[in-house]
């Protein structure tokens, strides 16, 4: 059902006035995690200036070690909303528990369903069941087989609004906290219909090159592009090295926007 041999047409998701997919790319910019009401208002606030509608934030974090923070739960959620609510942006959060997946979609208008997760066949038949748009990231070590098959685990449950996002792979190289795979955008692009997103911030770790590797997403057909913001991302509880203040975003957006590849 994912692949461009059943359908031609590209899928476009709406999110509000922001379409995803066959058009115009999107910027889905916000804190790793939601550490509180006034954190996220203040990315909200900036995002809004900018002209930015998509806001992401994670309220259940797959941590690698159990003693960091692992996110404010539906107390995350419920901030998210309140928030969206006073600046009229859409929201995107991490879901981990097929439990809560019906509930999430209460609060936020895209699942996320982490790296870490993308083969947790449970979590993706219940995202299949709720008609909420779906956010796939590409397994830690995941081949584009294997992703688009996690798509299809959804899509065949009856949910049509499913994004794929590239969020970097394992790899032996070190001087980034993943690889980028830019390849794997015109491939998804190829083999599948649906929209193909690029989180630069994930797949680098690295603040100092989000912009060209953007540019590079854009540039081989991705439809979005997602980046970590945070007011102060020294005080961060999560991925404190790699989150851009609202300083350092406004400008990786409009050199991103100047590019004339987000056009
Ligand atoms: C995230 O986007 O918050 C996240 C944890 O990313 P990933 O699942 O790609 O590691
Ligand atoms: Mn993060």
């Amino acid at each position: 059902l994912v692949s461009r041999k059943r359908q031609k047409e590209d899928t476009v998701v709406q999110l509000g006035e922001a379409s995803v997919g066959g058009g115009k790319p999107m910027m889905v910019a916000g804190p790793c995690s939601v550490e509180s009401y006034e954190q996220v208002r203040q990315v909200a606030a900036a995002l809004k200036q900018a002209g930015v509608t998509v806001m992401r934030g994670g309220a259940f974090k797959p941590r690698t070690s159990p003693y960091d923070f692992q996110g404010l739960g539906i107390e995350g959620l419920k901030i998210l909303k309140e928030v969206a609510d006073e600046f009229g942006l859409k929201t995107i959060s991490e879901i981990v528990d097929p439990a809560h997946i019906e509930l999430a979609c209460d609060y936020i208008d895209v699942i996320q369903i982490g790296a870490r997760n993308m083969q947790n066949f449970e979590l993706l038949k219940a995202a299949g069941d709720v008609r909420t748009p779906i956010l796939l990231k590409r397994g830690l070590a995941a081949t584009i087989d294997e992703f688009l098959h996690a798509a299809e685990y959804i899509v065949s449950r009856g949910n049509t609004q499913v994004m794929l996002i590239e969020r970097g792979i394992r790899t032996y190289e070190k001087a980034t906290r993943n690889t980028l795979d830019i390849s794997a955008v015109p491939i998804l692009k190829q083999e599948s219909h649906l929209p193909v997103l690029v989180d630069v911030t994930h797949s680098t770790g690295r603040k100092d090159i989000l912009a060209p590797c953007a540019k590079a997403a854009l540039a081989a057909g991705a439809d979005g592009i997602m980046v970590e913001v945070h007011p102060n991302p020294a005080v961060a509880l999560s991925d404190a090295a790699q989150q851009l203040n609202i300083e350092e975003f406004n400008r990786f957006y409009n050199e991103v926007q100047q590019s004339g590849l987000f056009h």
